[in-house]
């Protein structure tokens, strides 16, 4: 897998603080943005963390190169809809020798690994076969495993990303997109470092997991508990 964040929003900070500031100034959205100091930038997005506001994250974007990742990783990224996205298509690239992703679990068992690439190898021959006999690449390819690695570019603004990483870099998620979420997170925080300090998963980020009897940290699962009917919320550590 390789990630290589491509471009982003210059001085995402500074647009981000700026555009909270606007909503409480009288100043116009350039003058504010002219007038801002890096450490005027960092206490706004201080603050706009500790209250929980995020929407002027949504004003900086990142903009990513993601390849070699199994088209089981794509189907799971892809369900993150606020985002844009560009792949690899397999209607007009052919797979004659299409790549793929060994999970670990596999790779490190000698036996099954050699029956996996054994069943890839076959199925390449069928894909091959299939498109000799002149079926088109876009028929031929429902043979295709989620194991064939892919390409893809995405653009995420930084409150998308944030959610990304809450859901993504947790353990629960699946290790390839797993990995591919801490990469991401790395790359961010390089150019972006204020907006993405605290960003994760809740138990690191929170110190709460909500991932229930699933949670690989117990001591941090937190149960909330809502009545909707009259109102009340309560918070429970179990
Ligand atoms: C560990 C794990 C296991 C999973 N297992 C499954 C599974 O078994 N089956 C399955 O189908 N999916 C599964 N998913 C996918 C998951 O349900 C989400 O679809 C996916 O993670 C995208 O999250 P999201 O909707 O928050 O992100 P985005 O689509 O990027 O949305 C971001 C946020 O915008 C808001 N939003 C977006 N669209 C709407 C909308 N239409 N209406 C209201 N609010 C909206 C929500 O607040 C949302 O959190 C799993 C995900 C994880 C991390």
């Amino acid at each position: 897998m390789e990630v290589k964040l491509l471009c982003y929003t210059p001085e995402p900070e500074k647009v981000v603080a700026a555009a909270a500031r606007l909503c409480y100034s009288s100043q116009s959205g350039a003058a504010i943005i002219e007038g801002f100091s890096e450490g005027k930038a960092e206490e706004f997005i201080g603050k706009l963390i500790s209250l929980g506001h995020f929407s002027p994250f949504e004003h900086a974007s990142f903009t990513f190169a993601i390849d070699g990742v199994s088209r089981a990783l794509s189907h799971q990224l892809v369900r993150h809809r606020i985002a844009s996205y560009s792949q690899k298509s397999q209607r007009y690239v052919k797979e004659s020798g299409f790549s793929y992703v060994i999970p670990q679990s596999i790779a490190e068992r000698p036996q099954q690994e050699a029956e996996f690439i054994r069943l890839m190898d076959q199925i390449k021959q069928a894909y091959n076969e299939l498109v000799a006999a002149g079926i088109p690449a876009e028929d031929a390819r429902y043979l295709l495993p989620n194991a064939t690695e892919t390409n893809l570019v995405v653009t995420m603004n930084a409150r998308a990303l944030l959610n990304f990483f809450q859901q993504r870099c947790c353990k629960r998620a699946q290790r390839e997109i797993r990995e591919l979420a801490w990469m991401m997170l790395q790359q961010v925080r390089q150019v972006a470092p204020m907006m993405f300090a605290n960003a994760g998963p809740t138990c690191l980020t929170q110190g709460i997991c909500f991932e229930g009897s699933m949670s690989c940290r117990p001591d941090k699962v937190q149960v909330v508990a809502r009545s909707y009917f009259n109102g009340e919320s309560k918070n429970e550590k179990s």
